[in-house]
């Protein structure tokens, strides 16, 4: 009698003592592999746990690292989504199978067209515009039009360009491909590089610096990067313009994600990404970096609306993936280092 008692007790532990085991180990969680800094991706997580009750943990690394990792990992990889800035390095992630398709009709609905991947193995969840910075002291807005048109002989020995090894560039003259023909567009890189003030620069904000300190007259950033150096150096004479508005519209690239093709908690990390495109996270997302939202319902920060709104480009960002080679080699052929 007393030894029935006994097992039944150990049965009864062992019995709670597995749900316990079962409950720990399936305690809803997403892993997110992230190009993108900790503090630009922190607030929303938390915002996510706090209305899903779904923990998210993370590791952020350079998206080149990011991918060898997952490719290296392969199908025992622990992580359920890779978030990334620019199209470039999503499409080169799909193409290499770490992503999965995702149908999900809240993201085609928060998510304008172009700025996911047909095939729906990614997002976009911000956008970045790449435009042009000029010197106010030097140049008047009358005097700017285009991209293309920067490599007018005008323009000798006054503009400054970051450097083609930055996937932004790649994306900007893959983009310019997609629309001019390989032809027509190494006519226009040569061009700029006809007009380079200097050899090309590191960074945007050092290009921005060249173009305050006179070195040049005009160049090429990403948005963010006029909005942190400003907010830094209010009195810089340096000023946005939106070129294109008359055709194709402002080049713009995305911040994104996908879900990696082996999750082991793909609904759960659905859920996140929806959730990123929500309205409730969209502005936290783009804010956060002085981005634009890219879910249309949400009004752009207005530290970032200040700058003025402009066209974008409707052209899906997929082809700065398609022809990124095409790219680099064109920038290559054309003396663009
Ligand atoms: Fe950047």
């Amino acid at each position: 009698m007393l030894k029935r008692k006994v097992s039944h007790v150990l049965v009864v532990l062992f019995f709670f003592n597995s749900l316990f085991v079962i409950n720990a180990a399936y305690a809803e969680q997403v892993v997110v592999y992230s190009a993108r800094i900790e503090q630009l991706i922190k607030p929303m997580f938390d915002a996510f746990t706090k209305d899903t009750g779904i923990r998210v943990k993370y590791t952020t690394d350079k998206e080149g690292a990011l991918l060898a990792r997952l490719k290296a990992e392969g199908k025992n990889t622990p992580a359920d989504m890779l978030i990334t800035a620019d199209a470039g390095n999503l499409w080169e992630a799909a193409r290499a199978g770490l992503l999965k398709s995702v149908n999900s009709d809240v993201l085609s609905k928060n998510i304008p067209a172009h700025l996911r991947d047909p095939e729906s193995a990614w997002f976009g969840l911000s956008i970045r515009a790449r435009t042009i910075v000029y010197n106010i002291k030097k140049i008047a807005p009358a005097d700017l039009s285009t991209y293309e048109d920067l490599a007018d002989v005008k323009w000798r020995k006054r503009l400054c360009l970051r450097t083609s090894k930055k996937v932004y560039n790649q994306s900007l003259v893959a983009m310019m491909i997609a629309e001019h023909g390989e032809a027509e567009s190494e006519k226009i890189v040569r061009g700029w590089i006809a007009n380079l003030a200097t050899d090309p620069l590191s960074d945007d904000t050092r290009a921005m610096e060249f173009v305050a300190a006179g070195r040049c007259d005009v160049t090429l950033v990403n948005t963010y990067y006029y909005g942190r150096l400003m907010e830094k150096n209010p009195n810089l004479p340096l000023a946005i313009f939106w070129p294109n508005q008359n055709n194709s519209g402002v080049h713009v690239n995305i911040s994104g994600a996908g879900i990696t093709q082996y999750s082991k908690n793909e609904k759960a990390a659905i859920k996140l990404l929806e959730y990123l495109s929500s309205e409730k996270a969209q502005s936290l997302f783009a804010d956060v970096n002085m981005e634009y939202p890219v879910n249309p319902k949400i009004e752009t920060d207005p530290a970032v609306a200040a700058w003025g709104i402009f066209k974008q480009n409707p052209m899906n960002i997929v082809k700065a993936g398609e022809l990124q080679t095409t790219a680099v080699k064109l920038m290559d052929r054309a003396g663009y280092r």
